[in-house]
């Protein structure tokens, strides 16, 4: 008689919105949490997924996908909560967690004295600096076992996710059961990353479905896309304007600068001088020094040599040139939302928005070319400059989710990071690549035997 072996599942973040991610996993007398993220939207504590649910349960180790704040912004909590819990991740991820969670701080301490509120952070820089040491890094495909000890029976793999530097999906093995997490995963090809590797087939796969709902990202080619991009920037370039580029610090800004790179030594962009503010500086050092690691046909310093490092004062606001910032929703208070005022009333100037941005944020207000609420918001008369959307995901659509499935052959699939709606097409059209697959969207804070 095969003994079944309790495995048992819990979502403890956000499961039907991009907000929190952790999940965990309890194997028998072992408990693992997948990603220890944390809700930007909510205020400090409401962002934490509830680790309350935990209280006792084991959590012997915290696998972290990728440097992203939502899958890594509660992990100082979650440390406190679970002492014991040791850290895996990609060596990338580790450097890259360390920065990100410093500079999440310095932006909360930035934002409260700025509102004239007190600072009361979630934890403290002290603390963070004394959690590093628990980080225990491990290279792609080269599986390692729980504490390291073959004993535990728990095996644990990284696979490339090719979403941003350092970004893994997860095999996990246990007694012959294989079960797959994808943290947030691009399967085709950016201007960087190259795309996920997955491993054989899985019993269980626990998938990002960020893209469910939206028809459109699977009809955009990416060559095609690359080209109107070109085209427009040149446009601007030309008539001697400024073009800038709002974005997330940590991918968009390195893949940007790649894109650019490659189109200028084409020759498809003219030559002009391309410069990188905010935070987005501090990770592309980081890219400079790991990326060669992952991608030997990188040299090491690479972007560096793109950027244009002279800043004097207001040059890079006198065109032609390409301004790259943080950040991508044009936040209050963000060096990108000062350049786009700067930048609103010469029609020669363009802004670009080549990520995703909140429609409530004064980029989404832009993307919408809701002037009117905008001009108030940058204190200008005129809004006068050029606004155009261009689509480079760093996360894969839902075809590409569907191959993912269809390759990997899983028994049992949960959908999670994902709003609604993005949740319920992929159910309703798994069935067509996978018909026996068991379909289930959880619910936060409940447990399933898997
Ligand atoms: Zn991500
Ligand atoms: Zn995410």
């Amino acid at each position: 008689m095969s003994e079944r072996v309790r495995l048992k599942y819990c979502p403890v973040g956000a499961v039907s919105e991009i907000g929190a991610s952790a999940h965990y996993l309890q194997f028998d007398r072992w408990g693992v949490l997948l990603d220890a993220g944390l809700d930007p939207h909510h205020a400090l504590q409401d962002g934490v997924p509830a680790y309350d649910l935990l209280y006792d349960r084991p959590v012997n180790a915290i696998l972290i996908t990728h440097a992203h704040l939502d899958h890594i912004g509660s992990l100082p909590v979650a440390l406190q909560r679970f002492p014991r819990a040791r850290v895996y991740m990609t060596p990338a991820t580790a450097e890259l967690t360390e920065v990100m969670l410093h500079h999440y701080l310095h932006v909360q301490r930035k934002q409260a004295m700025e509102r004239w509120q007190p600072y009361r952070p979630l934890y403290s820089e002290e603390y963070l600096d004394m959690i590093r040491y628990l980080f225990q890094s491990f290279d792609y495909e080269a599986p390692f076992w729980l504490h390291g000890y073959e004993e535990s029976g728990l095996r644990f793999t990284f696979y490339d996710a090719g979403h941003i530097l350092g970004s893994a999906g997860v095999l996990i093995e246990w007694r012959g059961r294989r079960l797959f997490y994808t943290g947030n995963v691009r399967l085709s090809a950016q201007f960087i990353l190259k795309g996920a590797r997955l491993p054989d087939s899985v019993d269980v796969l626990i998938t990002e479905a960020t893209y469910g709902a939206d028809a459109e990202a699977e009809t955009i080619r990416r060559s095609a896309e690359v080209k109107r991009f070109a085209r427009h920037l040149s446009e601007r370039l030309r008539m001697g304007g400024v073009v800038l580029l709002p974005v997330f610090a940590l991918g968009r800004t390195q893949e940007m600068l790649m894109l650019l790179h490659r189109l200028r030594q084409k020759n498809q962009i003219p030559a002009v001088p391309i410069y990188v503010a905010g935070f987005g500086l501090a990770i592309n050092r980081l890219y400079d020094r790991m990326l060669h690691k992952i991608y030997p046909e990188y040299h090491r310093g690479q972007l560096r040599t793109i950027t244009f490092g002279r800043w004097s004062r207001g040059r890079h606001l006198r065109g032609p040139a390409i301004l790259i910032s943080t950040s991508g929703m044009l936040l209050p208070g963000s060096a990108s939302f000062d350049f786009a005022r700067q930048l609103a009333e010469d029609a020669r100037n363009a802004i670009f928005f080549v990520g995703y941005a909140d429609p409530e944020t004064p980029g989404g207000l832009l993307r919408e070319k809701k002037f009117e609420a905008l001009k108030e918001l940058f204190q200008v008369d005129r809004l006068e400059c050029g606004v155009e959307v261009f689509r480079f995901s760093a996360h894969a659509h839902r075809r590409e989710l569907l191959k993912l499935i269809k390759r990997l052959q899983p028994s049992q699939i949960i959908l999670t990071h994902g709003e609604k709606p993005a949740l319920q097409w992929m159910a309703e059209h798994i069935p067509d690549v996978l018909p026996d697959g068991q379909v289930l969207i959880p619910e936060s804070g409940t447990w399933y035997d898997l």
